[in-house]
């Protein structure tokens, strides 16, 4: 550890999904073993044993303090219901490695992940399509009555007059 400056693309399993071309490349990559799981049982497994055996894929289990940093963030910005276990292993990941020195760049389509990697300063590409642009911070309010409840869930009926919840965007930073 410790190559300085040196760039590697922490990748979900929506960043390989038709990127044959990351192994004809010289591109350092890395994901967790949760998502190195996932990558198999979506079909991904010739790829992610190409990857593997030509020592471009590495997998490393993120720390304990950087999954906690990212569920945080993930909380106050209520997107914490929308990132799974692995999305936040993935970001927490990113984290590691910017500490150890490389310049961590998370390749994912995922909204969630990429909002919350905007919120931590962690630099993110989508593939094949636009990244978002702003951070949104996510409020769940009450469409009869216009009450906010932020601990609640979409979907779930209102405390005061029983209408289903909905979530919407209240802020937006540009990036
Ligand atoms: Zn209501």
């Amino acid at each position: 550890m410790g190559n300085s400056d040196s760039l590697i693309f922490v990748v979900d399993t929506s960043a390989l999904v038709g990127r044959l071309s990351f192994a004809a490349t010289e591109v350092q990559l890395a994901t967790t073993p949760a998502l190195l799981e996932e990558m198999k049982r979506k079909k991904l497994d010739s790829v992610v044993q190409m990857l593997l055996n030509s020592g471009k894929l590495r997998v490393i289990e993120p720390t304990p303090s950087s999954i906690s940093a990212v569920a945080e963030t993930a909380s106050v910005l209520g997107d914490l219901q929308y990132l799974s276990e692995p999305d936040q292993q993935l970001l927490a990941l990113a984290i590691d490695l910017t500490k150890q020195g490389y310049h961590a760049v998370v390749l994912t389509n995922d909204y969630a992940i990429q909002n919350i990697a905007s919120a931590l300063s962690i630099k993110f590409r989508s593939v094949g399509e636009r990244g978002i642009r702003e951070i949104i911070k996510w409020k769940t309010y009450c469409p009869g009555c216009s009450r906010l409840f932020p601990k609640r869930t979409k979907g779930e009926p209102c405390p005061q007059c029983g209408t289903p919840l909905k979530r919407r965007a209240v802020k937006k930073e540009g990036l």
